[in-house]
């Protein structure tokens, strides 16, 4: 039998998401005047390649470059979402099928001990979801209790209470409003290759096999007939074929990384919000419980499948690892970590992205000036996430008990560790301080 405490601590990782999205939120308006600058750029630019091949497949790629608007467009589109709890939760609750229902009067009362404001939704429906926790308003949160999550509850209680001691760490960490249930903003993020995959990857093939089809037509109606067609084809191939494979792989590979470039800190930060959770499982229930509903939780999904549309999970080893080494330091230390580190993944690919960029345009001065920018605005938001890392041991018990009204006294022992990664985060700050002063 599991022993709970009655009084939780469940905001064990700052809660990123919101830390984000009021980051976005303020440079939104820097951000539109770029985008704008940056259509203006392109509606001007000549691109140079075109006059080298003489060739229309690279002025067809030129469109390419409207597709680095698609992206930031889409998540501002999620994020707009997010004023509108009570739509989404609607839309949710009628999709699921799901009311307040009397099936397992136990479940609730469980909940209430820990969240008395929680509302209780049940839903009818059998299908693998457990239980999720949606937003159903400003302020308002439910957690949906479906058909597997009374039977499990039935059959194996503690595995059940860890389940559902997960969501609420999600409810009592803020998670709820912008990844709860049901919420674009989640769709949007998880869905990033396929949107690639739909908005760049689909429409350059079709114009290559377009092109294809149209220069087999030329060939036919200037009677050169199909077999001298086909020589030439293939001479044209290495004339102008290996040059324009090498550009469309470039735009590819371009795109790809403006568009990870968009997704990935909410993406690290919805992460960051699903270790939390687990941490609330082991810190409250027991590291056992926690290892048992991953297992549960993390269907077998090959790696391909899970880089591909699961992206939004976080990888089941290091779920496992995290809750396993929740007694060290380190792994805390790492956890918090995680969060500005993604800013250094990030910095990685605008690198790559800009080396490919400055090729494909023959000049390379644009790529010291964006590092130099990208460090600036990196700097600025690492200060904050110093800052947030330092006061989290003192600050988080309040804000647990703003979305709550449950209050919880944290563990005092570990806030050591979160005055490292600040100093850690502080001293990466005046590293990149003096890169840029070099710079
Ligand atoms: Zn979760």
């Amino acid at each position: 039998m599991t022993s709970l405490k009655k009084q939780i601590f469940a905001s064990v990782v700052p809660p990123w998401l919101w830390f984000w999205l009021i980051i976005y939120l303020i440079s939104l308006p820097t951000n539109f005047s770029n985008w704008i600058r940056r259509f203006m750029d392109i509606f001007t630019y000549q691109n140079p390649s075109s006059d080298i091949t003489g060739s229309p497949f690279y002025a067809l790629l030129g469109i390419t470059d409207f597709f680095e608007f698609i992206f930031p467009i889409t998540l501002l589109i999620g994020t707009v979402s997010l004023l509108f709890p009570n739509q989404t939760a609607k839309k949710y609750e009628k999709q699921q099928n799901l009311k307040v229902r009397a099936i397992q009067p136990e479940i609730i009362k469980f909940l209430h001990k820990y969240a008395p404001r929680i509302h209780v939704r049940f839903s009818l429906k059998s299908n693998k979801n457990l239980a999720n926790v949606y937003t159903l308003d400003y302020g308002k949160v439910a957690i949906a209790i479906f058909v597997e999550m009374v039977k499990l509850w039935q059959k194996d209680q503690p595995t059940a209470k860890a389940t559902l001691l997960h969501e609420l760490g999600h409810y009592l960490s803020g998670d709820a409003f912008i990844i709860g249930a049901g919420s674009e903003f989640r769709k949007i993020v998880s869905n990033w290759f396929y949107l690639y995959l739909l908005i760049v990857f689909i429409p350059i093939v079709i114009v290559y096999l377009s092109q294809t089809v149209t220069f087999f037509q030329e060939i036919t109606q200037a009677g050169i007939g199909i077999l001298p067609g086909v020589t030439h084809k293939i001479s044209q191939i290495f004339i102008r074929g290996i040059p324009f494979f090498v550009v469309l792989l470039g735009q590819m590979l371009m795109q790809l990384l403006l568009t990870i470039n968009v997704f990935i800190i909410p993406l690290i930060g919805i992460w960051c919000a699903e270790f939390n959770a687990d941490q609330a499982v082991a810190r409250n229930a027991s590291p056992a419980e926690a290892l048992k509903l991953i297992h549960l939780l993390s269907e077998k999904i090959s790696w391909t499948k899970w880089l591909l549309s699961r992206l939004t999970h976080p990888p089941k080893r290091l779920r496992l690892w995290l809750v396993t080494q929740s007694h060290n330091w380190w792994s805390l230390f790492l956890l918090l970590l995680l969060f500005p580190g993604a800013y250094i993944v990030r910095l990685f690919m605008m690198i790559v992205y800009g080396i490919i960029a400055s090729f494909m345009r023959g000049n390379f001065e644009a790529l010291h000036e964006a590092i130099i920018n990208y460090l600036k605005n990196v700097t600025l938001v690492w200060i904050f996430t110093a800052i947030l890392l330092a006061i989290w041991p003192a600050v988080s018990q309040y804000w647990q008990y703003y979305l709550s009204g449950i209050k919880s006294s944290p563990n005092q022992d570990i806030s050591w560790i979160y005055y490292l990664s600040a100093a850690t985060v502080a001293t990466g700050v005046l590293i990149m301080r003096s890169l840029i002063g070099n710079g």
